[in-house]
């Protein structure tokens, strides 16, 4: 893909002047709550840090909300299925989706590619590569400064009076952390994760995947 740094460069410009019209990033006016032990406590906690989870960080800023964390158990600038257990070349959605530009027209992933391409290759386009809208979203996160925990999945979720305990795992370790509101932004991994039909049990491994599983 050809770069033009300047042109992105200057996109990039454009956002932070739209932002800060924007009065972004809020300022904070969330009351502090603490736990039963003095625990700090996070007042929202974003599982998944895919288009969604990365769209709910945007819009809690947006709104003043700043003490959030969120968590992703992929790789860093690989969340959500595009690059990993993704098999479909392009996305099945037309070229216009506009992307979690959230009413800003300068996020939107055509005004991306035309200042990362260029205006002909945009009217060329059929659809859109995955890996294009991996990329994509990897500059949504570096433009909007979005601070995605990576490496970190949720395990358990346990109510603790009025908030709840999440424990999460991280290879350094466990950790726990306390969030009044919890967002699970997990994509398919929320359907209750992965189910192969019992008509495979005596199928030799070797010979079947399931689409969530590297090939
Ligand atoms: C090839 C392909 C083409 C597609 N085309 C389209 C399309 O055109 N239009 C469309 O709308 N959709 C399309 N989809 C569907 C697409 O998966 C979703 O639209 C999109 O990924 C949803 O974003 P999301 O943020 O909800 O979830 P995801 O992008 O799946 O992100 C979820 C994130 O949650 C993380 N996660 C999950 N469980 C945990 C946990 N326990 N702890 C921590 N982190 C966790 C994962 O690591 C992941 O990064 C397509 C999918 C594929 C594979």
């Amino acid at each position: 893909m050809k770069q033009e740094k300047y042109g992105l460069a200057a996109l990039e410009r454009q956002i932070q002047r739209e932002l800060k019209y924007l009065n972004y990033p809020t300022e904070n006016w969330v009351k502090p709550v603490v736990g039963s032990k003095g625990e700090a406590v996070l007042d929202v906690a974003v599982i998944g840090g895919g288009m969604c989870g990365m769209a709910v960080a945007f819009g809690l800023t947006r709104e003043g909300i700043s003490n959030f964390r969120i968590f992703d158990g992929g790789n860093e600038g690989c969340e959500g299925p595009w690059v990993t257990t993704a098999r479909m070349r392009t996305l099945r959605s037309p070229k216009h989706l506009p992307g979690p530009h959230m009413g800003l027209p300068s996020l939107t992933f055509q005004s991306w590619y035309r200042t990362q391409v260029d205006d002909k290759a945009w009217e060329e386009l059929e659809h859109i590569p995955r890996e294009t809208w991996m990329e994509y979203l990897r500059w949504y996160r570096h433009v909007l400064k979005i601070p995605i925990e990576n490496y970190s999945t949720l395990k358990k979720i346990i109510p603790d009076g009025d908030l709840l305990r999440l424990q999460l795992s991280h290879p350094e370790g466990e950790f726990d952390v306390l969030a009044r509101r919890l967002v699970l932004a997990t994509g398919r991994a929320a359907f209750g994760g992965v189910r192969v039909p019992d008509i495979f049990k005596d199928v030799p491994k070797e010979l079947y995947a399931h689409t969530e599983e590297m090939i």
